[in-house]
């Protein structure tokens, strides 16, 4: 058996899949989101060495632990679902937030961003199947959320992520990434900033990219699978 790959030889390999699939695709290549959660911070300090920036977090005190532990200069987003009661914390700790499914947690991120540090960049993050229970705006409900974010001066809208039902084949959630993609391109011409479509993990991102994902987010190809929490 061959060793087991180092985090940096992972890096490699999952930056060289996402290039083969965007070039199948005729697409650009997506940036890659490295989703750290629950891994510690000298785990993300291996892969901020070989040279990935854009970190991704699930929990904010978490997120808030990590960022203090590491060098500046890194990137981090919150992909997890935002307690309106966690925002101010969020607000100071994160670049982005690709969570943001309501007009309330867009105010709260704006109030609370300090004035002196760049507009936080923000997703919207759209339940596209409409499931019950399930994070994320409907999507008749984004035009208006767009508009509220888009008012913010704290605030700069980005784009829109979705989190896919899972499916045992990954060739199911096309037409989710699909739906996706028609609905940025929509908003998009509304919001000429719009420029982040984040969608796709590790056992889709090859279908997400096909679509027309720019922004893939990996955690397990990267990190090999999550110890509990
Ligand atoms: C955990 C998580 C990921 C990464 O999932 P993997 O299957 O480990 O690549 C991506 N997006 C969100 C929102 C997550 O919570």
């Amino acid at each position: 058996m061959p060793p087991p790959a180092t985090p940096a030889e992972r890096l490699h390999q999952v930056l060289h899949r996402i290039h083969e699939a965007a070039a199948a695709a005729g697409r650009p290549a997506p940036a890659l989101l490295a989703v750290s959660k629950v891994q510690p911070p000298e785990a993300v300090a291996v892969l901020a060495g070989a040279g990935q920036r854009a970190f991704g977090e699930n929990y904010v005190q978490e997120a808030a632990a990590k960022r203090g532990a590491l060098d500046a200069g890194l990137d981090w987003h919150l992909i997890g679902h935002l307690q309106s009661n966690k925002a101010a914390l969020a607000a100071q700790v994160f670049d982005w937030v690709q969570s943001v499914d309501r007009p309330s947690v867009a105010a709260a991120l704006a109030r609370h961003r300090h004035p002196a540090r760049a507009p936080l960049n923000v997703l919207l993050q759209v339940n596209v199947e409409g499931e019950a229970g399930k994070a994320g705006c409907h999507p008749e409900e984004l035009p208006a959320l767009a508009r509220k974010v888009a008012a913010e001066p704290r605030l700069a809208l980005r784009g829109l992520m979705s989190i896919p039902v899972p499916h045992a084949e990954a060739e199911a959630r096309r037409p989710a990434f699909r739906r996706m993609r028609a609905l940025f391109d929509a908003l998009a011409a509304e919001h000429p900033g719009m420029d982040t479509l984040s969608m796709g993990m590790s056992d889709d991102f090859a279908v997400a990219i096909a679509e027309g994902a720019t922004m893939v987010r990996i955690g397990t190809a990267l990190f090999g699978p999550r110890p509990p929490r």
